[in-house]
């Protein structure tokens, strides 16, 4: 990431866990998951897709359609992650409806691990051993 762009996202006290989620890539998403040692695969969980990541979240996964559909009508058709960081910084509307779309996904995915944490506590116990457990989601 951009390192202005870093130094400003720290400063940013009023930005939300779930949007830093999504800008970082650090959190509830398969791949980040599967990097900590909390998930066996990268896999998304709401569309069988490969590579759960944020940008998968915010362009590709099907899941969240609907939500899309909204940001896009919003901030426009570039959902890469330079396009959705300028289209925040021009304009707070702009900001609101990313923020928005960041609780809205995040929030369901963020319900579906604590689900498969539950029906699946300890999916290995010798790598857990090794890498304790920490709140991503
Ligand atoms: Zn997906």
């Amino acid at each position: 990431m951009h390192k202005h762009f870093e130094a400003w996202l720290k400063r940013e006290e009023r930005i939300s866990f779930r949007l830093t989620q999504v800008l970082t890539g650090h959190g509830c998403f398969g791949e980040y998951l599967n990097k900590i040692g909390r998930e066996v695969a990268t896999n998304c969980h709401h569309c069988g897709g490969n590579l759960d990541s944020a940008q998968h979240t915010l362009e590709e996964c099907p899941a969240w359609a609907s939500a899309r559909r909204v940001l896009v009508a919003r901030i426009g058709r570039d959902l890469s992650l330079p396009a959705v960081v300028k289209a925040m910084l021009a304009d707070t509307k702009n900001w609101r409806e990313v923020v928005s779309f960041c609780e809205t996904v995040m929030s369901q995915k963020e319900a579906a691990e604590r689900d498969r944490e539950r029906a699946d506590p300890l999916p290995s116990k010798a790598s857990r051993k090794q890498t304790p457990r920490r709140l991503v989601c």
